[in-house]
C-alpha cells in the first residue's frame, strides 16, 4: 500500500493504471475509520482492480461553529486498517494543496441541497459536493462508493455525477450498525456512555416510523409528528428534523408512495448525528 500527499502523483497513477485498462474503486473519507468505512473499502477491493481509499477533513463541508477543528484524526490508525484491507493506494492530500491561495470554484446542486442536514447546514453540500468533484478529477475512478448512512449526500452526489456527465459509476452501501442498532459514525467518539444509550432513540424511532408505514400508515405528516414526539420524550436528545421524503425530490411526502428515505438528525448532548432508513412504498 501507498500514501500519497501529492496531488500530481495521484494523477500520473490514475492515467498508468487506466492505460493497463485497470479498473480503479474510490472511497472518499475524512478518516478516523470505522466498520462502515471499512465494508466499503471491502466492496471496492471485491469489484476492482485498484482501490484507492482518500483521507481529507475537507474545511468547506463545515459551518463556522462546527467541529472542524475537533474531528477526530488518527492517520497511523486508518493506515494499518487500510494495508490490512489490501488497500493499493491512500490519498492523502494537504489541505493548502486542495485549496491553495486564491481558489474559488465550487460544486453546486440545485436541488435536495436546501432541506433535511440542509437546512442546518447551510453551505455544507457545497462542500461536499465540490470536494467529491475535486477527488474524483485527482482518482479518476470508474466506481465510488458511498454509505447509505448519509443517504442525502449519496442522492446528491448522484444528482451531480448524472448531471455533469461524470464517467463513474456511484454506488450505495448499506449502514454499518453497533451492537443496538446506532449507526457507526467517527463522531461517536464524542458520546459519553450515558449519551452513546440515549442515541439508540434514533434507530429505535425510524424502525418504529418503518414498520407504522409497513403495517399501512401512509400519511407522511402523522409519521413525522409521531416520530417528533419519540425522539422528544428522550432527554438528552435535542431534534434537528425527522422526515419522511421521496428519495427522487427529497421532498417531504405527504402522502407516503415510490422510493423513500425516513431521515433523522438529532443531537445527543453537543453531537449532532444522522440516520436514515429507505423503504419502497407501492
Ligand atoms: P465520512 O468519513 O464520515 O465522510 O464517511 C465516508 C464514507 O463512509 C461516506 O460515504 C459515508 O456515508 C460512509 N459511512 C460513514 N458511516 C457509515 C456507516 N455507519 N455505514 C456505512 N457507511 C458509512
Amino acid at each position: 500500500m501507498e500514501l500519497i500527499k501529492e496531488i500530481k502523483t495521484m494523477q500520473k497513477i490514475s492515467r498508468e493504471k487506466a492505460v493497463e485498462k485497470k479498473t480503479i474503486g474510490f472511497v472518499p473519507t475524512m478518516g478516523y475509520l470505522h466498520e462502515g468505512h471499512l465494508k466499503l473499502v471491502e466492496n471496492s477491493v471485491k469489484e476492482n482492480d485498484i482501490t484507492v481509499v482518500s483521507v481529507f477533513v475537507n474545511p468547506t463541508q463545515f459551518g463556522p461553529e462546527e467541529d472542524y477543528g475537533e474531528y477526530p484524526r488518527d492517520l497511523e490508525r486508518d493506515l494499518d486498517l487500510l494495508r490490512e484491507r489490501n488497500v493499493d493506494y491512500v490519498l492523502y492530500p494537504a489541505v493548502e494543496d486542495v485549496y491553495p491561495e486564491g481558489y474559488a470554484t465550487y460544486v453546486q446542486v440545485e436541488k435536495g441541497t436546501d432541506v433535511l442536514c440542509g437546512r442546518s447546514r447551510p453551505n455544507h453540500f457545497k462542500g461536499v459536493t465540490t470536494i467529491v468533484s475535486k477527488l474524483f478529477n485527482m482518482v479518476k475512478p470508474h466506481r465510488a462508493y458511498f454509505g447509505q448512512k448519509d443517504g442525502q449526500q449519496f442522492l446528491i452526489i448522484r444528482q451531480m455525477v448524472d448531471d455533469l456527465n461524470m464517467d463513474i459509476e456511484v454506488v450505495a452501501c448499506p449502514t454499518a450498525r453497533e451492537e443496538g442498532g446506532l449507526a457507526m459514525s467517527s463522531r461517536n467518539k464524542y458520546l459519553s456512555p450515558q449519551e452513546r444509550e440515549a442515541a439508540l432513540v434514533i434507530n429505535r424511532t425510524l424502525q418504529k416510523a418503518k414498520k407504522w408505514i409497513e403495517e399501512g400508515e401512509r400519511d407522511g405528516w402523522e409519521i413525522k409528528k409521531k416520530m417528533e414526539r419519540e425522539i422528544r420524550a428522550e432527554p438528552l436528545a435535542t431534534l434537528d428534523y425527522a422526515s419522511v421524503v421521496s428519495r427522487e425530490s427529497l421532498q417531504e411526502l405527504g402522502e407516503i408512495k415510490g422510493p423513500i428515505m425516513i431521515a433523522i438528525a438529532a443531537f445527543i448532548g453537543s453531537t449532532r448525528l444522522i440516520d436514515n432508513v429507505w423503504l419502497e412504498v407501492k
